[in-house]
């Protein structure tokens, strides 16, 4: 019906990236402390995510390939109020695995004896095995020859070293909103990063961005009558000292309700605080957390790049602004 449709719609797996986001965004709905993403050759040949989760039962984990399966969303007054969980669409591992092989295992937390997994193997959108299995507690997701049945889009992907940016960023924005959870990301045997999953957001930075960086970051901290009229209820975070830039705007990680999104607003709040401060194209790193009534945000600009906008966009620029460079101030900046 019309709320699959519109669900069905927004899901496309676009590039490695997409996968990844969904697949971590299922970890962390699953309730894991731990997030272990490995990808090779920019994740176009491998994507693995590992988590200890609560994990999947036999039929959970056959549910979980088949279409419009979640057993996350009631309607789409869900979507619109400002759903709890990440995933809302019950499509994701379905849609990623009509375009490449999955193989799944899973254990639910509360089963102990041994062989107690399940592992399915899912391909070009049939399941073509289901067997016990013995594994740990908790969920791996492995992603193979990502559009290995869609060449046209295979085509489209760009070199290794661009793919894995866009990994890098997803896992990025993910383990910077969950300092609480320890994730890692390893490309080609290779541990680009990894987080303790027992520090605050600064511990997190550290690991992510590292200890130049870090050492830099200067808190805001804002709500109620430090920031001008508006929609946003708080503003807090951690920014960068104006001369640990960067030249992309990447590194701007900006969530709304805990979810990482893009907003128009937020960046040039971000880019106004800091005014000629940065050079030319230079950007600063920024984790930045946004509280906001979900009645006041718009989350379905475009699902797929995580694109919001505000009723009042103005406002929400002038709060950010002012958070922002209420932060700067108090470091003389
Ligand atoms: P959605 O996340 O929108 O519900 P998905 O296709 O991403 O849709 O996942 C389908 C279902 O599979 C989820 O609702 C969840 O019940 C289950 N699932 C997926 N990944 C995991 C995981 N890592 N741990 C536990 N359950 C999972
Ligand atoms: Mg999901």
């Amino acid at each position: 019906e019309d709320t699959v449709a519109r669900i069905a719609a927004g899901e496309v797996v676009e590039r490695p990236a997409s996968a990844v986001k969904e697949l971590v965004e299922n970890s962390l709905d699953a309730d894991a402390d731990s997030v272990d993403v490995t990808v090779e050759e920019g994740g176009t040949e491998l994507i693995r995510v590992a988590d200890d989760g609560r994990g999947m039962g036999e039929a959970d984990v056959r549910a979980a390939v088949r279409e419009h399966t979640t057993s996350k969303i009631e309607g789409l007054e869900d979507l619109e109020s400002g759903v709890a969980t990440l995933g809302f669409r019950g499509e994701a591992l379905h849609t990623i695995g009509s375009v490449s092989r999955v193989t799944i295992e899973s254990r639910p937390r509360d089963a102990d004896e041994t062989g107690a997994g399940t592992k399915l193997t899912y391909e070009g959108g049939e399941v073509t095995g289901v067997e016990p299995t013995g594994c740990p507690e908790g969920t791996i997701v492995e992603v193979e020859d990502l559009f290995y049945n869609t060449p046209a889009r295979r085509k489209f992907l760009k070199t290794t070293a661009t793919e894995f940016a866009h990994v890098n960023r997803v896992v990025t924005r993910y383990a910077l909103a969950n300092p609480d959870v320890a994730v890692s990301l390893t490309h080609d045997d290779r541990e680009v990063f990894a987080t303790t999953g027992q520090g605050d957001l600064q511990a997190a930075v550290m690991a992510v961005y590292g200890r130049e960086v870090a050492s830099a970051m200067i808190p805001v901290e804002a709500d109620g009558d430090d920031l001008p009229p508006g929609p946003l209820e708080s503003v807090s975070g951690l920014v960068s000292h104006p001369e640990t830039n960067r030249s992309s705007p990447e590194y701007l990680a900006t969530y709304v309700n805990g979810r990482a999104v893009t907003a128009d607003a937020v960046r040039e709040g971000i880019m106004g605080a800091y005014g000629a401060q940065l050079g030319g194209d230079r950007y600063p790193f920024v984790t930045l957390f946004l509280e906001v009534p979900g009645e006041a945000v718009d989350v379905n600009v475009h699902p797929r790049k995580r694109e919001v906008r505000f009723d009042d966009d103005d406002s929400v620029r002038r709060q950010v602004d002012a958070a922002v460079e209420s932060a700067l101030l108090e470091h003389g900046l």
